[in-house]
């Protein structure tokens, strides 16, 4: 089972071309769909989940026709949208239970092994019958992946799902996807670049509705490496360098300015840096990798 995208576009009525003819081929296991806020990433993942309309192109989920056959696809969709909106005054327990009604699930014992197995799986059995409008963002993050995980979904999406989640809520995050089965096509979309550097076997990375690389981390890495150079600058100096250098990214370091930039040789006075995949990313969103590549 594979999902595979083909010139999808979408352009709001406001005239902001949120997908410009994104086409991506995505395999079982965890892909990161990398970009800027802004990037149309929300986008894709909802025309993806059957919420929204494409205005052309075509997403073939193996034999479904994702655009046209909604109602399939909702049978296999697991979906963590960004935010659930208004969290209900009801338990945990007792909205699971309501959604895997809404799924199908209607035996009553199916139901509540269903339930019970998702309520340990995210650890939040000691929690079940406190209301989730309670809960603390990692604990609605682990609600929400129990809640996509009903049905024994074949695509997964989860958007964004990181933002806003302490180190320790994300870690256990983190390792609560990890979990999800190999065999299943799963998106997270993010603009947290430790997000895929950390979970995914695969990446695309947009940039104002457009495609500027598919592959996997690792490649991509390699594609830039030994162009990435570093150097400590004082505050006054960057407005020179980056009028100068193709600078991808600024950091402060102990409250000095760190800069990275893209070039094929070494300038003068910079350092050799081990690229990150935020070196990937940053050449990737300012057109430095496309404008040396090319
Ligand atoms: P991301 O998820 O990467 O932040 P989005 O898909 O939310 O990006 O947005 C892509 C672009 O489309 C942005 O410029 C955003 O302002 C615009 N946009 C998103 N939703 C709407 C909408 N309903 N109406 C008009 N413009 C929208």
């Amino acid at each position: 089972m594979q999902l595979v995208i083909n010139g999808l576009s979408k352009t709001y009525g406001n005239g902001v071309k949120a997908l410009d003819n994104v086409s991506l081929t995505i395999p079982t296991g965890m892909f990161g769909l990398l970009g800027p806020n802004g990037a149309g990433k929300s986008t894709l993942m909802r025309i993806l989940a059957t919420l929204q309309e494409a205005d052309s192109g075509s997403a073939m989920l193996g034999t479904i026709d994702v655009l046209k056959d909604k109602h399939e696809v909702r049978k296999v969709l697991g979906y963590l949208p960004q935010e659930f909106g208004v969290y209900p005054r009801v338990s945990a327990y007792q909205m699971l239970d309501h959604i895997a009604l809404l799924k199908g699930v209607i035996n009553n014992g199916d139901r509540k092994a269903i339930v019970e197995a998702l309520l340990q799986k995210v650890n939040l059995w000691e929690q079940r019958k406190r209301r989730i409008a309670g809960f603390s963002g990692g604990m609605k993050q682990r609600f929400g992946i129990a809640q996509s995980l009903i049905g024994e979904p074949k695509l997964i999406i989860v958007d964004e799902p990181t933002a806003g989640l302490d180190p320790g809520e994300r870690n256990r995050f983190y390792n609560l996807l990890t979990e999800i089965g190999e065999n299943v096509v799963v998106i997270l979309s993010t603009h947290i670049v430790q997000d895929v550097q950390e979970l995914c076997s695969n990446m695309a990375i947009i940039n104002k509705g457009q495609l500027l690389y598919a592959g996997a981390p690792n490649d991509a890495l390699h594609a830039v490496k030994g162009r990435i150079w570093e150097k400590s600058i004082a505050k006054s100096e960057l407005d020179g360098y980056n009028a100068a250098h193709t600078v991808i990214s600024n950091k402060l370091i102990a409250g000095r300015p760190v800069i990275h930039v893209y070039s094929d040789a070494r300038p003068d006075g910079f350092e050799s840096a081990e690229p990150t995949l935020e070196d990937v990313f940053f050449s990737h969103i300012n057109g430095a990798f496309r404008s040396v590549a090319a």
